[in-house]
């Protein structure tokens, strides 16, 4: 099962033969008077879907290894186009299951969960909606594409939108402040166009919405991340949180990142800059940093042991930047092969021990769930995967001086100061989004007055000195998310509030949180993201309770270190 990933045969499925087996076994089930016989068309169901889904898989992380691979910029085309035929079979399926009349039954086989999500589904689809979901698949192409196009020559060296990011951390300002404006002269040149391919997005993406009978895309993006127990409101009251507990304590964080840089003002050049004496940055090479990774999950636990021994036996990590290799990190799971891949763009910055830990979490967790008996129990939904991701980066605190070595206790303050600060922008994009969902006929400048605006009130600090492009309000033009997963962008912050208490919990007993941290990965995607919360031992994000009660611990540890020695 588990092999090398680049030995692993890629067929493009045949589109006839999937779509006609499906049919027989959606059939079966329909017909099927006993358990049994029931659970036997499901489990077919489950491994035609495994071995499609697989083949899309392998061509996603191959097409995005490299952009410009013609064979897989082919199958990756053949994929956006026909997804939605797959889409339209997922939904006669659901609708089989949910209708069954030994729902019942079933249910108590399978557990509630694949009924929530079956229910979610049949919402955001209808075959009718088919040609404008292979447009907007297009267009979130298109906009990757572009963004793989980036090229820049600044100081001798061809740069793109990863690599860049190494210099607007530079010690020297004038350095960090033209690697900003140079990568900014990039939106800006494409203002249009990336403005046009948004516009189209938000369009296509009402039109879906309004074909399918929602008011507008915002209730649909809700149901296509198959949110089942909260909704626009909660996530309008933690927000509301955020902004009364978290901002005040973001732009203070601001002003002593100011002062311990020696700068009047704190210019959006200088926040990748947090250090006088430079960010702390890992030691070694690439080969050095993936060998301390080694170390460190064998010595974290038995399960993270075989796990990162099973990645790097096999290639399932691709992590340095190349030339034509898609920006940003991710990681992915091939349900054949029982394996995750990571994907990232190592660039010399702590970004790259964020990956071995952030997206290393990821894989942890579907590699601990491998064996689910449903496909769509293999993860959960995104806000709760991302508890997993975020966690992992605190249970493997205590082993960054393998990476960092003098610098540790500067990349302890750097990593929890970023981690909350982080909240207010994340929150932002989520408002941004919610904004633009409900009034889609703005235009490309009114959508940017609303960012404006929306910085004003979570970014207060925010300076854009001396860049026009960035005054307009065109920060978010930078955030893929906007374009690709549309109210994905919040889960980040509910997954952070989640991951700062299991931080607090390990602090007090490591050996009881990590035993519910593999309690919670383990149960894969079979619950619900509050009922993952509460199995996990955790407190719900939505209670501005437990955002108050979270941030004094963190801020109370960001406040006793003495942050001018650093
Ligand atoms: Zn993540």
């Amino acid at each position: 099962m588990t092999k090398p990933f680049d030995t692993i045969n890629y067929k493009r499925p045949n589109l006839k033969t999937f779509v006609q087996t499906s049919k027989k076994y959606i059939a079966n089930l329909s017909q099927s008077t006993t358990i049994a016989d029931a659970l036997t068309a499901i489990q077919k169901m489950n491994t035609l879907r495994k071995t499609f889904f697989t083949m899309a898989t392998i061509c996603e992380v191959r097409y995005s290894i490299d952009t410009r691979d013609a064979f897989y910029v082919g199958e990756n085309e053949f994929f956006n186009n026909n997804l939605p035929y797959v889409e339209e079979l997922k939904s006669e399926y659901f609708r089989t299951l949910i209708n069954h009349t030994l729902r019942p039954e079933l249910e108590k086989k399978l557990g509630h969960q694949i009924f929530a999500l079956a229910d979610q589904s049949l919402k955001t689809f209808s075959p009718e909606i088919i040609p404008l979901m292979q447009r907007e698949n297009n267009l979130t192409t298109e906009y990757m594409k572009l963004m793989a196009t980036a090229e820049f020559h600044f100081r001798g060296r061809k740069l793109n939108l990863s690599t860049i990011r190494a210099y607007e951390s530079s010690t020297d300002r004038v350095t960090r402040r033209e690697a900003m404006e140079t990568k900014w002269k990039f939106y800006e040149t494409n203002y249009e166009k990336i403005g046009g391919i948004f516009d189209n997005l938000v369009k296509t993406r009402t039109e879906i919405a309004r074909t399918l009978g929602f008011k507008n895309f915002v209730e649909l993006g809700y149901a296509r991340l198959m949110r089942t127990d909260y909704n626009a409101a909660d996530v309008a009251t933690f927000r509301e949180a955020v902004q009364k507990n978290i901002v005040p304590i973001a732009s203070e964080i601001a002003k002593r990142q100011q002062n311990r840089i020696g700068v009047d003002k704190l210019c959006y050049f200088d926040e990748e800059f947090r250090f006088a004496s430079g960010n702390p940055t890992p030691k070694g090479t690439p080969e050095d940093i993936i060998a301390s990774a080694k170390k460190m999950y064998s010595e974290l636990s038995p399960q993270t042991d075989a796990f990162f021994t099973t990645m790097l036996n096999n290639n399932l990590m691709d992590l340095v930047a190349k030339e034509g290799k898609h920006t940003g990190g991710y990681c992915t799971f091939l349900p054949n092969n029982k394996t995750p891949f990571i994907f990232s763009n190592f660039n010399g910055t702590s970004g790259d021990i964020d990956v071995l830990t952030h997206e290393a979490g990821h894989a942890f967790q579907m590699f601990e769930s491998r064996n689910m008996p449903l496909f769509e129990y293999y993860y959960p939904t995104f806000e709760a995967c991302e508890i997993h991701s975020m966690s992992m980066e605190f249970f493997t605190l205590p082993y960054m001086n393998l990476f960092f070595g003098d610098d540790t206790e500067k990349y302890h303050f750097a990593h929890l100061a970023a981690a909350l600060q982080f909240i207010p922008y994340g929150v932002a994009v989520d408002e941004f989004q919610h904004i633009i969902y409900e009034n889609p006929e703005f235009t490309t400048e009114q959508r940017c007055a609303e960012w404006k605006k929306i910085e004003k009130k979570y970014l207060p600090h925010k300076n854009y000195e001396g860049n026009s492009f960035l005054k307009k309000g065109t920060l978010w033009m930078r955030q893929n998310h906007i374009f690709n997963t549309p109210f994905y962008y919040i889960d980040y912050t509910l997954a952070q509030i989640c991951a700062f208490q299991f931080w607090q919990a390990d602090v007090k007993n490591h050996k009881s949180a990590w035993q519910k941290y593999v309690r919670l990965c383990k149960k894969g995607g079979s619950e619900s993201f509050l009922k993952l919360v509460e199995i996990a031992g955790l407190k719900s994000p939505f209670d501005a309770k437990t955002i108050e009660k979270t941030i004094k611990h963190v801020k109370k540890e960001l406040f006793s270190v003495d942050d001018a020695k650093f």
